[in-house]
């Protein structure tokens, strides 16, 4: 499967350009080649999809969860048997290694495998009642149609969590995914049209993101949100939300600390923090990034993080053999230069990397930097790129004081082979994730989410179908 020339849009069942025509070109963050063109979407065609959402929950609210739960367990099926060809459109316009787009291809499948199955448990409950002749029971129903947006760094695997959550909750969905990396988000709904999802419950657009926020979230229609991208836009989409009394969740970013106690297996955790670190050049939000170390193996951790930073090798994704490809696109490229330039003006040292290579296809050096002050921009707003940022500490205590300095609360990471040290961490951080001695966050079954400015409610685990449900309460007195 070669990249497909137009992405179209997908709305009541049909794939179809925009009714005006208007395209928008997807680039090719490797060379800066166009690679196709992507339908823009305006407010006719918005209109339609507003339509077709709502015909679309009408079928699917009432199919039984047994039906829901078949038709997308053949969804996951197609996604796997497609997934080389799905992970080479991915690679082409998001710049991963294809090793990593054919990962986050399977585990989309996985995902929906899993959200099919809990949504047969959705279960309500009965409650006792205070007198005989009285029946009280809950009932969880599905929202109503969903609209979420979605960003390019994981193109179908920030699409496929909550098109997964709503689908087995009963909820129809507007998905607007994201404009630099439209295709493989598309073959992905592909399979589940494919798979004989009825028209109108998935439906998908591209445009511009305010213009289709701005119509999408007031829209009656429209019952709860969900967005993942900047805190930023979260907080305006927020606001939007709570203007219109609309549910939501948001999966904004973070700045993960990593807290390395002198007890922990140093050269393990440096070596796996540095290939997680470098992960999809850096852009996750989860990436670990504030790497707070104990003084007396300081030095060690930073000498074994960066030497196999400079092993990591950089090209075309789609080229064997490649671990790191280019940012996605010309602003990371930038946002990630200054960031880094300013650190070392501020007094930061550089310890390898720190540069934009060549100058085709947006690459950057993996990056590591030491003692930036916690003034810098870099220790403070998110890189969003293939920087790591190196401070000692004196212990524990003074790596939980700065690994909570910021209000982002995602992902953070520890270790230690003290069981106390590990207790006081998970006690003592303040994030909606921790993983200690390992990485082992974002499958399917366990909880994805964040605090204070990193958003609110989880995009996994049994939870996840909350956002999707109401709970109707009903109470029945029995007439003699
Ligand atoms: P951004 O917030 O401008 O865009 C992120 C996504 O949101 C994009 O897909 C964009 O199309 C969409 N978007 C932007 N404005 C919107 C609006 N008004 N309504 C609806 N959708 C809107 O960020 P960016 O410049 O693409 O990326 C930079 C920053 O975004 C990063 O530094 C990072 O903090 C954050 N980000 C976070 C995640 C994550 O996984 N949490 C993913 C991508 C980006």
């Amino acid at each position: 499967m070669s990249y497909p020339e137009n992405v179209l849009l997908h709305i009541d069942g049909k794939w179809r350009p925009s009714a005006s025509g208007k395209t928008i070109p997807v680039i090719n963050p490797a060379n800066e080649g166009i690679l196709g063109h992507v339908a823009h979407a305006d407010v006719a065609d918005l209109d339609e999809a507003l339509a077709a959402v709502g015909k679309g929950f009408a079928i699917w609210s009432k199919t039984a969860a047994f039906d829901r739960y078949k038709l997308m367990r053949n969804a996951a099926d197609l996604v796997r048997q497609r997934a080389n060809e799905i992970a080479r459109i991915m690679t082409a316009e998001q710049g991963k290694a294809l090793v990593e787009a054919q990962m986050e291809t399977l585990s989309a499948a996985d995902l929906i495998d899993w959200f099919a199955e809990e949504g047969r448990r959705t279960y309500g409950r009965s409650i006792p009642a205070r007198a005989a002749n009285i029946g009280q029971v809950s009932y969880k129903e599905p929202i109503g149609p969903v609209a979420a947006f979605t960003p390019w760094n994981f193109p179908i695997g920030q699409v496929v969590r909550k098109l997964s959550a709503a689908l087995a909750s009963g909820c129809s969905i507007i998905v607007k995914a994201a404009e630099d990396t439209p295709g493989s988000p598309a073959e992905l709904i592909r399979a589940f049209v494919d798979a004989g999802i009825p028209a109108g419950v998935i439906n998908l657009v591209y445009g511009n993101p305010a213009q289709i926020s701005g119509h999408l979230v007031p829209h009656q229609t429209v019952r709860t949100i969900s967005f993942t991208g900047s805190t930023a836009v979260g907080k305006q989409l927020a606001a939007l939300c709570g203007q219109h009394m609309k549910r939501s969740t948001m999966e904004l970013g973070g700045h993960a600390p990593v807290i390395v106690l002198k007890d922990a297996p140093v050269q393990q955790a440096a070596e796996l923090m540095a290939r997680s670190k470098y992960r999809n050049a850096g852009q996750v939000c989860v990436s670990p990034t504030r790497f707070l170390i104990e003084e007396d193996i300081y030095d060690e951790f930073v000498d074994r993080f960066s030497s196999v930073a400079k092993t990591i090798k950089v090209g075309d994704g789609l080229v064997e053999g490649t671990v790191m490809g280019p940012v996605v696109n010309e602003r990371r490229l930038q946002s990630v230069s200054t960031l880094v330039q300013e650190a070392v003006q501020s007094g930061a040292k550089l310890v390898t990397g720190g540069k934009r290579i060549g100058n085709s296809g947006y690459f950057y050096e993996p990056t590591v930097l030491s003692n930036a002050p916690v003034s810098a921009r870099i220790m403070n707003d998110e890189p969003f790129g293939p920087v790591a940022l190196m401070m000692p500490v004196s212990g524990l205590d003074a790596a939980l004081d700065e690994a909570n300095r910021l209000d982002y609360g995602l992902g953070a990471f520890g270790f230690t082979r003290s069981a106390e040290s590990a207790a006081k961490m998970s006690r003592n951080i303040r994030s909606g994730m921790l993983s200690i001695n390992h990485f082992g966050l974002a499958l399917p079954e366990v909880p994805f989410g964040g605090i204070n400015d990193s958003g609110y409610g989880t995009e996994g685990g049994a939870d996840a179908l909350e956002a999707y449900l109401n709970t109707k309460f009903v109470t029945h007195m029995q007439i003699e």
